[in-house]
């Protein structure tokens, strides 16, 4: 048995009981499709679709079982009852679809494909709302909007809310600030020096040049070479090689490349006090790395909280109102309130932030639960 069947198995046979899962095939349209509702306590699972050609179909349900939890987590966390969603009598639970291949380049057969997958997701009612991840685009989401009402992240002009990057850029600032000030004395960037691996990606780019606003001292790597020193020129980043990045002595390190960035082999070397950026899973190993980097003395920021702002821009699509990026961006601005809530939590119970990210949303799923 390879090693990601092992993790399936062990997925599988866990405690943890997703609501739903949905295989289905297509094989004159060539689609393998599987989506994961991993929870409805709080309302429909929400999460992307993601089109990768996964090797094996057990390493595409691994991923997918892993982001759908981490929607759970995430949508626990940031579309609470206090948040301008939350008033409107709107939750979502955790969800996410994988659609496993090559990403289908004939504009007209990609098109049938996505049609096809659409129909899918209206068969489930609701019970499941997706919108853009790695390999599918706005483009494709206007093109299942013909087909199901359940897909967001359309852009401005058909009344959605754009390209998620700015917004998901914008928690990870609400949330640097709550872990600023819980580390320093401050929640000022003025002077920070700050790392950031991925500069000259979606969200790299766009937290590059909001930090540098507030006047943090920015330093940042990425394999892009000419995208990276086009940002770095524009905001005055120093650049970094891509593998000297996490090494740098700074205040903060933010990872918005890839994940499991955090591991055996990269803690030991950070020199930063804090870290916390927007790309997924960043820890190898959850539970190992995470007590790694409290033993460090390293505040690390659970990314299902502070890369959520993307998440709650495209869920407010479906606000009674319509979508308003007044309403949107005030939610975003929660993250740094649902930090300090954790942050509290964390330091009264001697709980890394991780795990009070957790008990945070695990209990209002099981309050949820109780009150029927
Ligand atoms: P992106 O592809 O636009 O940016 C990633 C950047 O990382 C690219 O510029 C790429 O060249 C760079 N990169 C890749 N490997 C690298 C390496 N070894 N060293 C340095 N740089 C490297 O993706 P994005 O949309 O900006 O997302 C970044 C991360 O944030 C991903 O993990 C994504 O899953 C996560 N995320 C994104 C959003 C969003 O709204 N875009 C929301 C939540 C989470």
């Amino acid at each position: 048995m390879t090693d990601f069947e092992k993790k399936l198995l062990e997925y599988l046979e866990s405690e943890h009981k997703f609501a739903q899962m949905i295989l289905w095939n297509d094989e004159k349209l060539g689609l393998e499709v599987s989506i994961i509702i991993d929870d409805t306590t709080l309302g429909p699972s929400a999460g992307g679709t993601r089109w990768r050609a996964f090797p094996t179909r057990t390493e595409a349900l691994v991923d997918n079982s892993r982001l759908a939890r981490d929607m759970t987590y995430k949508l626990a966390l940031v579309a609470g009852e206090d948040t301008e969603l939350g008033k409107a009598g709107l939750g979502f639970g955790g969800g996410k679809a994988v659609i496993r291949g090559e990403s289908t380049q004939d504009k007209n057969k990609r098109e049938d494909q996505l049609r096809a997958y659409a129909a899918l997701i209206n068969s489930l009612g609701g019970r499941f709302i997706t919108s853009v991840d790695v390999g599918t685009s706005v483009d494709d989401m206007m093109v299942m909007r013909e087909v199901t009402k359940w897909v967001g992240g359309l852009p401005h002009e058909m009344g959605g809310s754009g390209d998620p990057s700015p917004a998901t850029a914008m928690g990870v600032v609400s949330g640097l600030r709550a872990c600023l000030g819980a580390v320093y004395d401050t929640e000022s960037f003025k002077d920070k020096v700050i790392a950031i691996q991925g500069i000259a990606g979606k969200v790299g780019s766009n937290l590059a040049r909001m930090l540098a606003s507030e006047g943090a001292m920015l330093i940042g790597s990425d394999i892009n070479k000419a995208a990276a020193r086009k940002i770095a020129e524009e905001i005055g980043a120093k650049l970094v090689a891509p593998d000297e990045i996490h090494k740098q002595e700074c205040d903060i390190f933010s990872a918005n490349a890839f994940g499991g960035i955090l591991n055996d082999d990269t803690i030991p070397g950070l020199r930063c006090r804090i870290v916390g950026g927007a790309a997924n899973n960043q820890l190898w190993e959850p539970f190992k790395h995470v007590a790694m980097l409290q033993d460090r003395g390293i505040l690390h920021a659970p990314e299902f909280w502070i890369n959520g702002g993307g998440a709650i821009n495209v869920l407010h699509e479906f606000h009674p109102a319509g979508y308003s990026q007044e309403r949107a961006f005030a939610d975003i601005r929660r993250i740094y309130d649902r930090g300090k809530e954790m942050i509290d939590m964390s330091r009264k119970e001697k709980l890394p932030l991780f795990a009070a990210a957790l008990r945070l949303a695990q209990d209002r799923i099981r309050k949820a639960k109780m009150a029927g």
